[in-house]
């Protein structure tokens, strides 16, 4: 570990005592870049019939989804909305990324993804985009077109991947297995794109010991970035009606166990990913089950980050190569 006792600079450059992304995206952009949703009117081949018709049992794409996107307005419209929306309630940033966000978004023909992302691109202070999308939604075609953008500009790809373990895919129904998100994360990222991806943790089946154990499997993969989440039980989700029905059979955190949780996971995780978020926060009036109150996610990264400092760790601390 590359650490000076005086000044604390930790491997990814800078004190901080996790690799977070949005240091590398203030450096690599030279100032605030912020993201603008979309919603592009995909769907989900696991709710269209493809691979099943009741998506993911925990899925509402609603609670995730800013007001302002909604696939009945164009992709620029909901671009020059975001962008207002963000001005009024943040600091100006210089720059912006399109996220396209709801649902899968590699979900058409290569010839329909390029016509929505370069009309993303086209818009000004958009310096790249984020493509938020399923590993059984990627193939050869797409990844070259992917490619050849992201030498015009900032482009990743965030798989859902949820769990590495197939039988909580089976039981949550993602419809696909471990091993296609494997080969969607190496293929994306050997073309030099960069590849992210999304995790849940207490779902339903799955001890903390096995989740903890996650943190080596997601070290192994070629991974820029990720995302933690804790699970959080949307009203309406067929998820809410096993929690009901089965409560014993889920172990959600509260907050306190879910910062231990994290901090022991950090410890172990591969220092070179970097973490975009440790937590999700879907607005309250969605949520069901244990909550934790009214912390934000600005609160919770400062608290995880004192938690760290009191304990003098950080992440990759027990990281074995
Ligand atoms: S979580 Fe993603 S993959 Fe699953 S049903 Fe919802 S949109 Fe589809």
């Amino acid at each position: 570990m590359i650490i000076t006792e005086q000044k604390k600079i930790f491997p990814w450059g800078h004190r901080r005592r996790f690799n977070a992304y949005s240091g590398y995206i203030k450096n690599h952009f030279g100032g605030r870049v912020q993201k603008v949703s979309i919603d592009a009117g995909f769907t989900c081949p696991n709710r269209d019939g493809t691979k099943g018709m009741g998506g993911c049992t925990y899925c509402n794409n609603a609670a995730f989804n800013p007001s302002y996107c909604t696939p009945a307005k164009t992709i620029t419209k909901q671009i020059e909305e975001g962008i207002n929306f963000h001005k009024h309630r943040y600091r100006k940033a210089s720059s912006y990324l399109a996220y396209f966000q709801a649902y899968s978004n590699t979900y058409a023909s290569t010839g329909k993804l390029r016509e929505l992302y370069e009309e993303a691109l086209r818009y000004p202070g958009i310096a790249g985009i984020i493509i938020g999308t399923r590993p059984d939604c990627i193939d050869d075609e797409k990844l070259d077109y992917l490619e050849e953008l992201s030498h015009r500009c900032y482009v990743s790809v965030e798989y859902g991947i949820e769990s590495c373990y197939n039988r909580t895919l089976q039981r949550i129904n993602r419809g696909h297995t471990f091993e296609e998100c494997e080969i969607a994360v190496r293929a994306t990222a050997a073309r030099g794109i960069i590849a992210g991806a999304h995790f849940i943790f207490g779902l339903p089946g799955e001890t903390r010991e096995e989740m903890l154990a996650e943190s080596g499997i997601i070290s192994d993969l070629p991974l820029k970035t990720v995302k933690f989440h804790q699970l959080q039980i949307i009203k309406g989700t067929p998820l809410e009606e096993e929690f009901s029905n089965n409560p014993m059979d889920f172990s959600l955190f509260t907050w306190e166990e879910y910062r231990d949780f994290i901090i022991r996971f950090l410890e172990r995780l591969n220092p070179s990913i970097m973490v975009e978020r440790f937590t999700g926060e879907a607005p309250p009036r969605f949520l069901t089950g244990v909550g934790w109150g009214k912390k934000r996610t600005d609160q919770i990264m400062n608290l995880i980050e004192e938690r760290l400092t009191e304990l003098d760790t950080w992440q990759g601390k027990y990281y074995n190569s």
